[in-house]
């Protein structure tokens, strides 16, 4: 659904577009005071639309930690800052990799000439994968793990606190929310994929964001 493409907006984004019309429409007191059909719209549709529209805001993204976090036994401090951030694990398996999945997990670099290195690197011992769920997800937990270079990514992030490589940056992160449907399907079974409510829940999003 997130890919699907009408004239030149997905349809995620023409949805967001009519409800955050619609709640306009809805939350003006004049309107809903004076016309019956206002109300009528609110009190009926407005939680269905808000429960609906929330379950399309709620992302879903990959996260890898590489092998170079898994020798240097930073696995729990790198899995903590997403927990802290505020982000639900869905998913979580350790796995070897090999070039079948790591040639189509990197198609953008499979011609690039550092493409070999990269393969050696990520299948020298099993990585973690991890399938992180939360509102704007993806782009929420790029941020967390800095830009590709570890030594140019700043402090607070994942690679700017704790590498110093652009290869060795210690985790992979989906960079669209396009990408992270296909990377998670590359990675998990649905079988392997948990939706729960968390206790937080009610304290990490606002009434209004849930
Ligand atoms: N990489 C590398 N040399 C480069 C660019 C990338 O070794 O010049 C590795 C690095 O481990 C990086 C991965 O290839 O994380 C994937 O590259 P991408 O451009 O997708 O960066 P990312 O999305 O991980 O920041
Ligand atoms: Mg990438």
């Amino acid at each position: 659904m997130v890919g699907d493409q009408v004239e030149g907006y997905s349809i995620y984004q023409w949805w967001v577009i009519v409800y955050t019309i619609f709640s306009a429409f809805c939350d003006h007191q004049f309107l809903l005071t004076k016309r019956g059909i206002t109300d009528k719209l609110q009190r009926v549709f407005w939680p269905f639309l808000r429960t609906f529209t929330r379950s399309i805001l709620l992302e879903r993204t990959l996260i890898l930690i590489k092998p170079d976090a898994i020798q240097r036994g930073l696995m729990g401090e790198i899995a903590s800052r997403f927990e802290a951030k505020g982000l639900k694990i869905a998913g979580c398996k350790m796995m070897q990799l090999d070039n079948a999945i790591l040639d189509a997990h990197y198609v953008h670099l499979t011609d690039k000439p550092f493409y070999p290195r990269l393969q050696e690197f990520m299948s020298a011992t099993p990585v973690i994968a991890m399938c992180l769920e939360g509102f704007e997800a993806v782009d929420a937990v790029r941020e967390l793990c800095g830009v590709t270079n570890s030594r140019k990514a700043a402090p607070g992030t994942i690679r700017g606190d704790l590498g110093m490589s652009m290869q060795c940056n210690l985790v992979h992160a989906s960079d669209s929310t396009e990408s992270a449907v296909d990377e998670v399907a590359r990675f998990f079974q649905p079988n392997e994929l948990y939706s729960y409510s968390g206790a937080l829940d009610t304290v990490v999003y606002a009434d209004d964001e849930r």
